[in-house]
């Protein structure tokens, strides 16, 4: 009988199993995938990189080093990321084709499966607390637009003018987009969408993204960053992700959730499900990846792009990278 039990514990898949106190917390985030080689860096902005994601994942370090949940830790270094110009999400969030600032962004607990997104808001200082106050604070997952905005003044979250998120870099690559006629799905002209996902000390899994979408979008288009399942997904059941590429292929591939369920539902291991959706966009004509973390504490980046901002922490320390040759821990 005893045999028999153990012998069940060691083929149950882990995606079934119940999510088991953990005090190995985990913290992985990334600001956004593309042609990121280094060729094209400078030394500046390479270190500015760095520094911003490590300072991303201090803040939320601090949080789950303590005792604190994946929520809250997801949410404080996405925070960190928005407040930086460097990154497509708050402030230095690309423009769209009317020169203004539409933000995209969602949150959700895996305890639960409670999530909160918000699409094309545009007067939000932090798009992702606004998410998780849609989460908490109404009955309803998604807002978009006016309504979204009204809600957060209501809210009496922290507003800016539109004008707040606008940096000169941006506006240059508005202004190429325009010239050269690009296509506002060119890779090149929006990454820095920004994500985390974590793992409590109680097991509990998050995950979070922010984005300003991609430079010249029109006629109120949505990427998949606030898009629960899409750009998104958290389940301590399987996973939590958080996307960043081409959002209309993600959209498609139903990306976040189809890596959750595979894990879930097929019993594959994090890097090949990761693997084959990342593949399966490709296939599609989409670029991008995703960042993921199960209830176990494996953590998979996977991306087709030459390059993704990215970085993880735990107890034994932190690392970030950067290229697609970049050591990682
Ligand atoms: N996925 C985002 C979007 O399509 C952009 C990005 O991640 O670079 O809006």
């Amino acid at each position: 009988m005893r045999m028999l039990l153990i012998l069940g514990a060691l083929l149950m898949p882990a995606a079934t199993a119940e999510a088991q106190p953990n005090t190995d917390w985990k913290l992985v985030v990334h600001g956004g995938a593309g042609t990121i080689e280094r060729s094209k860096m400078t030394p500046q902005k390479d270190s500015a990189i760095r520094a911003a994601l490590n300072r991303a994942l201090e803040t939320g370090s601090r949080i789950l080093s303590s005792g604190g949940a994946a929520l809250d830790a997801v949410e404080a270094t996405v925070r960190v990321l928005e407040d930086d110009p460097n990154f497509n999400a708050g402030r230095g969030a690309v423009f769209t084709y009317d020169e203004t600032h539409e933000l995209d962004a969602s949150i959700m607990d895996g305890r639960t499966r409670a999530a909160g997104a918000v699409a094309a808001v545009s007067a939000t200082r932090n798009p992702i607390g606004l998410a998780r106050a849609v989460m908490e604070k109404s009955p309803h997952v998604f807002l978009a637009g006016k309504g979204a905005d009204r809600f957060s003044a209501e809210q009496g979250l922290p507003q800016v003018p539109n004008s707040y998120f606008s940096t000169p870099d941006r506006r240059r690559q508005l202004d190429a987009f325009k010239t050269k006629k690009v296509s506002a799905l060119e890779i090149e002209y929006k990454y820095g969408t920004v994500g985390a996902v974590a793992l409590d000390a109680k097991g509990h899994l998050a995950a979070a993204t922010s984005t300003g979408g991609t430079t010249g979008k029109r006629w109120g288009r949505i990427g998949d960053s606030p898009v629960i399942g899409a750009g998104t997904y958290a389940d301590d059941r399987a996973c939590a992700v958080s996307a960043t590429g081409t959002g209309e292929y993600f959209i498609r591939a139903g990306a976040a959730h189809e890596i959750c369920a595979r894990i879930r539902l097929k019993g594959e291991a994090p890097q090949v499900a990761a693997d084959a959706v990342i593949k399966e966009i490709g296939g599609l004509g989409g670029d991008g990846g995703v960042i993921v973390l199960t209830p176990r504490g494996e953590r998979v980046y996977s991306f087709n792009t030459k390059g993704m901002y990215r970085g993880m922490a735990d107890k034994a320390g932190r690392s970030v990278a950067i290229y697609g040759d970049d050591d990682e821990r």
